[in-house]
């Protein structure tokens, strides 16, 4: 299918298109539509594939910018991952005024305050600084309705297990959660059945 039959805004259509992209990958032709109609999704899925493309279209679609409260939480291995999904989120939801802030480490905890408290629709980060967030109560959890878990097998091989089981304790039990990974060892798949109801998978 293209991005046009997939149910997709109008306002966010403009933002794909006016990005440059003319049809959904392989990735984005199976994973948009189960993940937009609120399924858990597991995507074995390498860099490169239009993955971070793919979150950013979905969240962009779930994400209501009315409320003014985190709605998604993208968490990501690394600071530049982080920072690279944050930029293409603003780019493809250019015209959704869309509020995202990447809460990484290494950056002021200051500006994540001032963020935050602002007040944001998406949160794109790295396990230790949000769950650090969370646990001065700075990042509210009530609103999130979707946990993105990118590179997940990076993310363990990174140690961040236990803050990535900390950061799921905070969020509300109504929770989808999208998981991808290049490779599905048994940590990851301990952490699907926990974390996901029924979820479809996807091999690309
Ligand atoms: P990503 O994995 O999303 O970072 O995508 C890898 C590269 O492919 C990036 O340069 C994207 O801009 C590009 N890309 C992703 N999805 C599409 C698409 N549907 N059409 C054209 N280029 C794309």
């Amino acid at each position: 299918g293209a991005f046009d039959q997939m149910g997709i805004k109008d306002d966010l259509l403009r933002g794909i298109y006016g990005f440059g992209f003319e049809k959904p990958s392989a990735i984005q032709q199976r994973a948009v539509l189960p993940i937009i109609t609120g399924r858990d999704v597991i995507a074995q899925a390498q860099s490169g594939t239009g993955k971070t493309s793919m979150i950013s279209l979905t969240v962009c679609q779930i994400v209501d910018t009315a409320v003014r409260e985190v709605q998604a939480l993208i968490l990501s291995p690394t600071r530049e991952l982080a920072s690279q999904t944050e930029r293409v989120l603003l780019a493809i939801g250019d015209y959704l005024n869309i509020q995202v802030h990447a809460c990484i480490g290494g950056k002021s905890i200051g500006e994540d305050i001032r963020r935050l408290d602002y007040g944001v629709h998406v949160v794109s980060g790295t396990p230790g600084r949000v769950c650090d967030m969370i646990k001065r109560r700075t990042l509210r959890t009530r609103a999130i309705k979707l946990l993105v878990l990118d590179e997940a097998d990076e993310m363990l091989s990174r140690g961040f297990k236990d803050q990535i089981y900390d950061v799921y304790r905070y969020l509300p039990p109504e929770l989808q959660v999208v998981l991808i990974s290049a490779t599905l060892p048994h940590e990851i798949l301990e952490m699907t059945s926990k974390f996901m109801t029924e979820p479809v998978r996807i091999l690309v």
